[in-house]
C-alpha cells in the first residue's frame, strides 16, 4: 500500500445557505486510481475545484502531497487536472495553448509533442481549440494534464464526448499511467465506465459520502454499481 497522497479532511463548501459538499473525508494512495461518483449536482466538481485551488472550502482541507494545491510550485509538474472543456480562447491553436501551459510552469516544449501523441491528436496540432469536437477537447485537456508529467492526475468527467473507441483509450490510458505508479483521481456521472477502471470508489449523494471502499467491496453481490446506488439511495439513478 502506497501512502495516502491525496487527503480531504471534513470538506465543507457552502453556496450561500446551500450545502454542496457536506464534511466530505477522503484518503486516497499513491498508486490508486479513485472514482469519485454520483449522479449531476451530488458535489463532485465543487470537490474537486476546491482540491485545485480553484475554489475555497467554507471549512476543511484538501492536500495534495501534503500541500495545498496553492502552496505547489510550478503545480504542473505535480498535479494535472482536467475540466470539462480546455477553458482556451477559441480562435487559439492546440500547439499555441500548450506552448502557454509550457511555458507558464518552465516546461520544455519538446514535451509537447510527446502528449499529443499519448493523447492521439498529433493531427489536430495547428487547429483551433474552436473547432475541436468534444471528444478532441477532452483529449487536448488530458494532453495538457500530461505536460509537466506530474504524479497526480484529476479528471472531471474524463469521458464526456469521448465516443466508445475514445472511451477505450481512455481506460486504458488510465491503467498505464497507474501501472507507472501515478495516483488517479477521476469524477464520473456513469457508472459503468468507472466500473471498468478504478479500484476504488466513493459515492457522493447530496454532498455526503454515502458509501466507499474498494469496487469489489461496494458492489457486494450487486451486479452493477447503478444497483448499488439504487439500493443506497431507494431512488433511480438520476444521470
Ligand atoms: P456535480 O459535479 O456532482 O454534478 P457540482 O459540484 O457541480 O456537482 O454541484 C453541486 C451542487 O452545488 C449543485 O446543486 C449545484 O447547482 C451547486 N453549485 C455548484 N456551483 C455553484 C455556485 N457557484 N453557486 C451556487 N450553487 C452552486
Amino acid at each position: 500500500m502506497g501512502e495516502q497522497v491525496i487527503v480531504l479532511t471534513e470538506l465543507t463548501k457552502q453556496y450561500g445557505n446551500f450545502t454542496a459538499v457536506d464534511h466530505i473525508r477522503l484518503n486516497i494512495r499513491q498508486g490508486e486510481i479513485f472514482g469519485l461518483l454520483g449522479p449531476n449536482g451530488a458535489g463532485k466538481s465543487s470537490t474537486l475545484r476546491i482540491l485545485l485551488g480553484l475554489d475555497r472550502p467554507s471549512s476543511g482541507t484538501a492536500l495534495i502531497g501534503g500541500k495545498k494545491y496553492c502552496d505547489i510550485e510550478r503545480p504542473l509538474l505535480t498535479v494535472g487536472a482536467s475540466f470539462d472543456g480546455v477553458g482556451a480562447p477559441s480562435d487559439r491553436t492546440v500547439f499555441q495553448h500548450l506552448k502557454i501551459a509550457a511555458a507558464s510552469n518552465g516546461i520544455d516544449f519538446s514535451r509537447i509533442s510527446e502528449v499529443l501523441s499519448i493523447t492521439d491528436i498529433e493531427h489536430k496540432r495547428y487547429s483551433k481549440i474552436g473547432n475541436l469536437f468534444l471528444g478532441e477537447g477532452q483529449r487536448l485537456g488530458i494532453a495538457t494534464a500530461l505536460l509537466g508529467n506530474p504524479q497526480y492526475l484529476i479528471f472531471d468527467e474524463p469521458t464526456n464526448g469521448l465516443d466508445p473507441s475514445g472511451i477505450r483509450w481512455f481506460r486504458n490510458f488510465i491503467r498505464e499511467q497507474a501501472s507507472n505508479g501515478k495516483t488517479v483521481l477521476l469524477s464520473s456521472h456513469i457508472l459503468s465506465e468507472v466500473e471498468a477502471v478504478t479500484d476504488k470508489v466513493v459515492f457522493i449523494d447530496k454532498g455526503s459520502i454515502i458509501a466507499s471502499g474498494t469496487l469489489h467491496n461496494i458492489l457486494n453481490g450487486f451486479d452493477n454499481l447503478e444497483d448499488v446506488f439504487f439500493h443506497l439511495t431507494g431512488g433511480d439513478y438520476d444521470e
